[in-house]
């Protein structure tokens, strides 16, 4: 097993794929190996919520590592967590799982 450690601080993008690549071998070892993306119904009814800084929510999507700004439109997940909702449909067209608590949507057929 190698670990890189290289630290990439000009380039949010490079940043933001490396998340999701180590997010994605997190839930492959849930999923016995291999993503199982979720159906597309599942993704289509996740509800979308208003982002407030007082509900006290996780403040940070953790698939691109933003943090949320007030009166953000995001997709909360029926785990209750919230991401935004392009970084949550490109998450779960690979991956199920809550990058957060591996709850897992319907999988696709
Ligand atoms: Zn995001
Ligand atoms: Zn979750």
């Amino acid at each position: 097993m190698t670990v890189v450690s290289e630290e990439v601080d000009d380039d949010d993008d490079d940043e933001s794929e490396e998340v999701m690549d180590i997010l994605l071998r997190e839930s492959m070892a849930v999923d016995a190996g291999r993503p199982i993306p979720a159906a597309r119904s599942a993704i289509e009814r996740l509800e979308k919520v208003t982002f407030e800084d007082r509900l006290g929510w996780i403040g940070e999507c953790i698939i691109c590592t933003e943090e949320f700004e007030g009166g953000l439109e995001l997709t909360r997940r029926p785990c209750s967590h919230v991401y935004h909702g392009g970084c949550i449909v490109k998450w779960l067209k690979m991956s199920r799982l809550c990058p957060l608590c591996r709850y897992p949507l319907p999988p696709v057929h």
